[in-house]
């Protein structure tokens, strides 16, 4: 028994290293981390110095029970992050008082494993409050309802053309030159729920939030009579950058099994996710993460609530997914698929359990190619899960519902040009995404559109869709005049990333590209070179300049002011590589 216990001991040490270096900040990090590794060995020595079964000794269940029920205890019943020192505290003050109590050594384990499942069934203290939206008592509404499906990190020709997205691209419209305003999450899903470019709705970097006065699509329909509802997969998508305004009913967390970077998650996924341990079979064993299956399972939970309860408004269910995204990050069912069925990863990253993003950037395009099968198999792990969502949606609302599904940007797998992730650039691979639009009886079926749309017209032509007013001042327009051949389609689409140090920004029009910002411009020709492997000398037709330098003055760059992030948030964010 005591190789357990030395097991539970070692883990004790590791999980107080990996706390004390993620969630102490300054100076107090390292005091904290050697007085963990203090307080470990001392607490290991005790360990060794039982002799199980004599007299003298401890009986092994106490000692297998005293070091994990305070770690876990002090987790469960104390705040901050100083809960966790004193969790490493605690086994060794056991130590200290069963030695000198042998009488009741025993009754003080089985005390201590009753405290442990006491703190087991305690519930996980919820995420930052956020006030529950109550119902509106606006009439409801009696138009069809919504589905806006996000895939995250979805490039526009990722797609397999015998997939259930191609599939699904057959029942409506497939915009295939749809341009995304933003590189990264947080602005381009910002623009997408507002209508407007990053500059105008203020979520530019990680810190700054949506502004106030800024108008979603989910207040505007929940305004007039809509139930709104959303499940996604956190981060920036999440109630951190109000991207939840109008929701009434909000649930960031359904793609992990486990309240996302909590205390509560189980030790042994922590110390395998950190790579302290090879233990890919108990990654594989423990499985946290559900993608987008977890988000389909909550909409399908959130329908059956609502059928209940007997609410028949029409509703805009908003679903995200991080299951493409974090194809760096091991998901043992989707990713084992891909490794076994052909050549795997070099010995830097082989039988990793994350990789940082920033790393992506300097390896190999071999490396790179194996990432890009990953992604790949992510997107088919999404696509199996569509029709399962589609079923959700017809119990809920027959046919009687318009759909709209696309990605807010896409990903780069290119070594030689460092066009490795996505953020910091405005080329085609990050801008181009998906978008398709179903509305039964409103818009035709298989039709494709090969004109340049843009991210910011999905609000404003959903709006339209669901014979709701568009309000005024959007950057994007309803393109539903374009399809009636009413009107040309946009004739321009601007890009911006204005984070991580960057100031771009980007038009598309009349064929050319044009990349600018400060010290620093890129000119292709797209009609000719849609890949931007030619970047052009000179300078791009005065028609260009002219309107990126309207768009510059008519939209001058301006974020919200910033927000402080709860440790959460922060720590997936952290997870997802978008903070240090
Ligand atoms: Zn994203």
């Amino acid at each position: 028994m005591l190789g357990p216990g030395l097991v539970l001991a070692g883990g004790v040490v590791l999980e107080g290293l990996s706390i004390a270096s993620k969630e102490l900040e300054g100076s107090a990090r390292p005091i904290a981390a050697a007085l963990v590794v203090i307080v470990a060995i001392v607490s290991l020595a005790g360990v060794l110095s039982l002799r199980p079964g004599t007299r003298r000794g401890w009986t092994s269940s106490s000692a297998l029970t005293c070091l994990p029920s305070g770690a876990y205890l002090a987790a469960r019943f104390t705040e901050g992050p100083w809960s966790h020192l004193t969790g490493i505290l605690l086994p060794l003050l056991v130590l200290v008082v069963a030695r000198s109590s042998e009488g009741r050594r025993a009754r003080l384990g089985l005390f201590f494993a009753a405290l442990v499942l006491l703190g087991a069934t305690r519930r996980e203290r919820p995420p930052p409050p956020r006030p529950p939206l109550p119902r509106s008592d606006v009439p409801a509404a009696s138009g069809p309802s919504l589905v806006v499906l996000v895939i995250d990190t979805l490039r526009a020709d990722a797609l397999d053309p015998e997939g259930e997205i191609a599939r699904f691209a057959r029942g409506g419209v497939d915009f295939r030159q749809c341009v995304g305003a933003a590189p990264w999450t947080l602005p381009a899903i910002g623009s997408l729920l507002t209508g407007l470019m990053p500059s105008q709705h203020g979520a530019l970097t990680a810190m700054t939030p949506l502004a106030d006065e800024v108008t979603t699509l989910a207040e505007l329909l929940r305004a007039r009579g809509y139930a709104t509802a959303a499940f996604t997969g956190g981060a920036f998508v999440g109630t951190a950058h109000h991207l939840d305004r109008g929701f009434e009913h909000f649930d960031a967390g359904c793609e992990r099994r486990f309240a996302p970077f909590r205390r509560h998650v189980p030790l042994v996924w922590r110390l395998a996710k950190n790579r302290y341990v090879p233990l890919r079979w108990l990654v594989r064993w423990v499985d946290e993460f559900r993608g987008f299956a977890g988000v389909v399972a909550g909409a399908r939970a959130w329908g059956e609530e609502r059928k209940a309860s007997g609410d028949t408004r029409p509703f805009f269910l908003l679903l995200h997914t991080y299951q493409v995204h974090d194809y760096y990050i091991y998901d043992p069912p989707v990713d084992d698929r891909v490794l076994e069925d052909g050549p795997g990863l070099s010995e830097r990253f082989a039988d990793r359990f994350s990789v940082h993003p920033s790393e992506l950037s300097t390896a190999t395009q071999a490396d790179l190619d194996v990432f890009h099968r990953l992604y790949q198999g992510r997107v088919r792990a999404v696509e199996a899960g569509l029709p399962e969502l589609e079923r959700c949606v017809r119990d809920l609302a027959g046919e009687n519902a318009v759909w709209v599904l696309t990605a807010d940007h896409g990903e780069g797998f290119d070594a030689a040009r460092g066009r490795v992730h996505h953020g910091g650039r405005l080329h085609e691979d990050l801008l181009r995404v998906p978008l398709l639009v179903h509305a039964p009886g409103r818009l035709p079926e298989g039709l494709v559109v090969e004109s340049t749309v843009r991210s910011v017209d999905v609000m404003p032509t959903v709006l339209d869709l669901l014979d709701q007013p568009v309000p005024p001042g959007l950057a994007g327009e309803s393109l539903l005049p374009a399809l009636r051949g009413e009107r040309a389609f946009p004739a321009s689409a601007f890009a911006e990333e204005r984070a991580h140090g960057f100031d771009l920004l980007t038009l598309r029009r009349d064929g050319w590209k044009w990349i600018r910002g400060p010290g620093h411009a890129e000119l292709y020709r797209l009609a000719e070179d849609p890949r931007e492997a030619f970047p052009l000398p000179g300078e791009p037709p005065g028609e260009l300049r002219d309107e990126l330098e309207a768009f510059s003055a008519r939209f001058p760059a301006r974020a919200s002011a910033e927000i402080e992030l709860d440790p959460a948030t922060l720590e997936h964010l952290r997870a997802l590589g978008y903070v240090r």
